[in-house]
């Protein structure tokens, strides 16, 4: 089959489709219908409306973005599964959704009347695949989000070492308003206060005939572009002039600033400072920092327009800024958690970088003592319990606790996994031989679990045994065995362990012999075994669980599976009514 036959067969039935069923395809593959590179396309089946769509057609249709459209069609960007990935997603967000914690900054009245409910997470990866849920179309000032790129700012037009002259780059551990500075009298880095208004005032100087107003609107068209256009920057005239009427603090920053290092080409005070003003004025949406967060995630590289909106090095140094100092004086927390860089403000927005794969940004008012936005960090923190996102994870030779990684397609990796498996048990390897034992142990004791041992777990178990080691056991001869182990453990009564309390003792000890994929085995396997009759009985989750836990894979890991699963059983419910 040639290209354009296999790309037309993925999305086609008896030689036709039509305009929706490519729609659709394209939206599970991420690409939203607004998307820049594929509005040809786009435009192309509208005009085409329900008439259907023949391998020719398609040809013709396809054409101009042909490169694009195979890339969301066969499963060629960076997050494959982007399905599972966007319910996996959602489940984070409906988790920390009851979490009430929290009060909004009060400084400003903008700031302190804003709704504390709102919530809001939204995705783009650096292929330019999107997703966002709930309140991420609300403007927010942008506050202290604006310090990393107005330092980008400065870095893109006056270079490092001038930049560095004035400021450093060295965490402060001191709240963020602090009126301290390094021994060189330079403020500590540009994510604090005294390090921003420096770094406005660079960014000022460097423009001697314009004003802070039309300096701001300089740094909201880097915005626009970092965000792919996505939405319009606004600017807030209430939030300036309650941030003017309230900075005494900062105003004690800039003289501080002023008397000890002198400003860059002793720019005017009240400029340096009403840009820095400004630029915590702008207002932007959740779904728009999270498309420039991916710009940055792509080294600069905006992924919905292709344009180049910063240099690679400009990134990497403002990366490298927000995750020394990104979140507050937690910055440091943040960093042995989360480990990725990440930028906070007080309106309730947080924007974090998965560098080579995502951006994403949060938004809910309510903070927490640092200023970070609470829902904000517990989203970081459950998504890096799930996902290999800590800078960190790909340590060799560790393990992760089997996070996933979104990048691989797990349904390929776990084919590969298996079929090397059943090859190296069929050769006599001791340790595929010992993830085989551990595997079929596990399942036993999961038939087990409700106290029958049903035909429809001894088919699935001899199933899997087949899929593993390459041979199909009789179910007879497996329900035999159950039953032993059954026996066994109805004598040993009060006295002793359960085979189950060995086994997972067992797995405690002998986990660490095993890779995270060896363990992965071992689970899916008592998995599938819990799930043959169609639903997890309380009894089989508790034991999951324990096995879980045993083998050191995190719970957060083990509910997303659950979640997969009920969602496979709503879904085949749903085809079989
Ligand atoms: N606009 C605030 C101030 O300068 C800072 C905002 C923030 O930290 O997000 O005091």
């Amino acid at each position: 089959m040639d290209q354009m036959q296999a790309l037309f067969a993925s999305v086609s039935n008896d030689g036709t489709t039509d305009a929706a069923r490519v729609h659709a395809r394209l939206s599970e593959s991420g690409i939203s219908s607004d998307d820049f590179r594929l509005q040809t396309t786009i435009n192309r089946l509208a005009e085409l409306g329900d008439r259907s769509i023949d391998l020719e057609t398609f040809g013709a249709l396809v054409g101009p973005e042909l490169m694009m459209v195979k890339r969301a069609l066969m499963r060629q960007l960076i997050i494959p599964d982007w399905v599972d990935f966007c319910c996996d997603i959602q489940t984070i967000y409906n988790n920390i959704a009851g979490d009430h914690s929290g009060a909004n900054a009060d400084y400003i009245p903008i700031l302190r009347d804003a709704d504390p409910e709102k919530w809001g997470v939204a995705i783009c990866t650096v292929d330019g695949q999107r997703m966002a849920i709930g309140d991420v179309e609300i403007y927010h000032s942008i506050q202290s989000v604006s310090k990393p790129l107005t330092y980008a700012y400065a870095l893109a037009r006056e270079g490092a070492e001038y930049t560095h002259q004035f400021v450093g780059a060295e965490p402060s551990g001191r709240p963020f308003n602090a009126l301290d500075l390094m021994p060189d009298m330079r403020p500590f880095n540009p994510c604090v206060n005294a390090g921003a208004i420096m770094t406005a005032g660079i960014v000022a100087s460097g423009w001697p005939d314009k004003s802070a107003r039309d300096i701001t609107q300089e740094i909201m068209n880097l915005w626009s572009d970092l965000c792919g256009g996505l939405g319009s920057v606004h600017f807030s005239e209430e939030t300036m002039l309650s941030e003017r009427e309230t900075a005494h603090n900062n105003f004690a920053i800039a003289y501080l600033l002023q008397g000890r290092k002198g400003l860059p080409r002793d720019v005017d005070l009240h400029k340096m400072l009403d840009l820095y003003l400004s630029c915590c004025s702008i207002e932007m949406t959740a779904k728009m920092l999270s498309v420039a967060a991916a710009t940055l995630a792509n080294g600069g590289v905006c992924p919905i327009t292709g344009k180049e909106v910063l240099s690679t090095d400009v990134v990497k140094k403002t990366l490298s800024v927000m995750q020394a100092a990104g979140m507050y004086d937690n910055a440091g927390v943040f960093t042995l958690e989360v480990g990725l860089p990440a930028k906070s403000g007080v309106a309730g927005a947080v924007m974090v970088v998965v560098p080579n794969l995502m951006g994403f940004a949060t938004f809910s008012p309510r903070l927490d003592p640092y200023g970070n936005s609470v829902r904000g960090v517990a989203f970081c923190r459950q998504l890096v319990d799930r996902f290999t996102f800590h800078v960190y994870d790909n340590l060799s030779g560790g393990h992760t606790g089997c996070k996933r990684d979104p990048r691989a397609s797990q349904h390929q990796r776990k084919q590969r996994d298996l079929s090397d498996l059943s090859w190296a048990v069929s050769h006599g390897d001791r340790y595929a031989t010992k993830v085989r034992d551990l595997m079929l142990a596990c399942m036993i004791d999961i038939t087990l679990a409700d106290g029958d041992i049903e035909a429809s777990e001894l088919a699935t178990m001899a199933d899997t045994c087949a899929e593993i080691m390459g041979e199909r056991p009789d179910p007879e001869d497996l329900r035999a065995t159950a039953a032993a182990r059954q026996h066994r453990s109805e004598a040993l009564g009060t006295q002793g362990k359960t085979p189950f309390e060995e086994l997972v003792a067992q797995l405690g000890e002998e986990r660490s012999q095993l890779d995270d994929n060896g363990r992965e085995i071992i689970l899916e396997a008592a998995f599938r075994v819990a799930c043959a009759d169609g639903m997890i009985e309380a009894e089989e989750d508790l034991k999951l669980r324990a096995l879980a836990e045993a083998l050191g894979i995190s719970t957060g890991v083990l509910e997303l599976e659950i979640g997969r699963f009920q969602r496979q059983v709503a879904s085949s419910r749903m085809a079989g009514s």
